[in-house]
């Protein structure tokens, strides 16, 4: 559904879309119904072309800590270059420039890309989540128990511990 027929397409152009987990899976990304993605694709050179877009939406996670499910805000921006598939270069490929077909360019994979710079290293619901109790294994942001308490009282009561036995 991202490819683009250049067979019609003349300096300038403007995509947008509207996206249903439905209709694209972006392999490790799960996002909310609704992402929206709008792209101006800009003739600039005889074999290559610029993408300039925006991703707007929210992304399914999972919380590192608690592991409940979560949302988080997806404002993106990104510039994609677009070369010839026959003019591309070893370099053009380390510099991130994305190869099309003489009439065709897919932009299914700088898209991808966009989200997966997204995703955070350590996914977290917020700054402050609590986690889960290696004790009992209750969520402590919803359900608190009282392991801590019980471990600290047996560390406390520890007559020995002073002594090198
Ligand atoms: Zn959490
Ligand atoms: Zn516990």
């Amino acid at each position: 559904m991202f490819k683009i027929n250049l067979g019609s397409f003349e300096d300038v152009k403007e995509y947008s879309y509207e996206l249903k987990k439905s209709d694209v899976t972006f392999e490790g990304l799960d996002f909310e119904d609704g992402l929206s993605i709008n792209l101006t694709l800009t003739k600039d050179d005889v074999d290559s072309l610029v993408a300039i877009g925006d991703i707007s939406g929210a992304l399914n996670l999972t919380c590192g800590r608690c592991l409940e499910a979560y949302q988080q805000p997806v404002e993106s921006h990104f510039v994609t270059i677009f070369k010839e598939k026959q003019s591309m270069t070893p370099d053009d490929e380390e510099n991130d420039v994305l190869s099309y077909d003489r009439n065709n360019l897919d932009i299914f994979e700088c898209l991808r890309e966009t989200l997966l710079l997204e995703l955070p290293l350590k996914p977290l619901c917020r700054e402050t989540c609590l986690g889960i109790c290696p004790v009992c294994g209750k969520n402590q942001n919803t359900d608190k128990c009282n392991c801590d308490k019980i471990i600290k009282k047996e560390e406390t009561f520890r007559p020995f511990s002073g002594l090198d036995l």
